[in-house]
């Protein structure tokens, strides 16, 4: 049995006018983003993108932001490739110091004394 236990996130499509549209191709349950909303089957969808001014509003801030949403993701695409450098530079970082400890450790194994610190005078 396969369970799905998240939801999918509802979104319009493209029309031949480049004009953001409600479509019918949806894998229920779906999450639609104007509620954040889970919706379980079609009749609660259709009832909801009809019905509610959220969603029609919704639908049109998709459509009156449409070169936002480019300007965007161009941005958002050169914001994770920086943030991978940074993981890769992270990364080498501590695998350097790993080695670095490892090696004082051998060190410092083979230098400490083994008398009694207390018995010291
Ligand atoms: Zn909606």
């Amino acid at each position: 049995m396969n369970l799905n236990t998240t939801s999918d996130i509802y979104s319009p499509v493209l029309d031949d006018t480049s004009t953001y549209i409600d479509t019918n191709n949806i894998t229920f349950p779906i999450k639609c983003p104007c509620t954040n909303k889970d919706f379980f089957n079609k009749n609660t969808f259709n009832i909801h993108r009809r019905k509610t001014k959220k969603h029609k509003d919704w639908l049109a801030e998709l459509n009156a932001n449409k070169t936002n949403f480019y300007k965007d993701t161009i941005l958002l695409n050169e914001l994770v490739k920086q943030q991978q450098e940074m993981i890769i530079s992270r990364d080498n970082i501590i695998q350097t110091q790993k080695l670095h400890i490892s090696h004082l450790e051998k060190q410092i194994s083979k230098n400490v004394p083994t008398y009694n610190l207390l018995d010291l005078d």
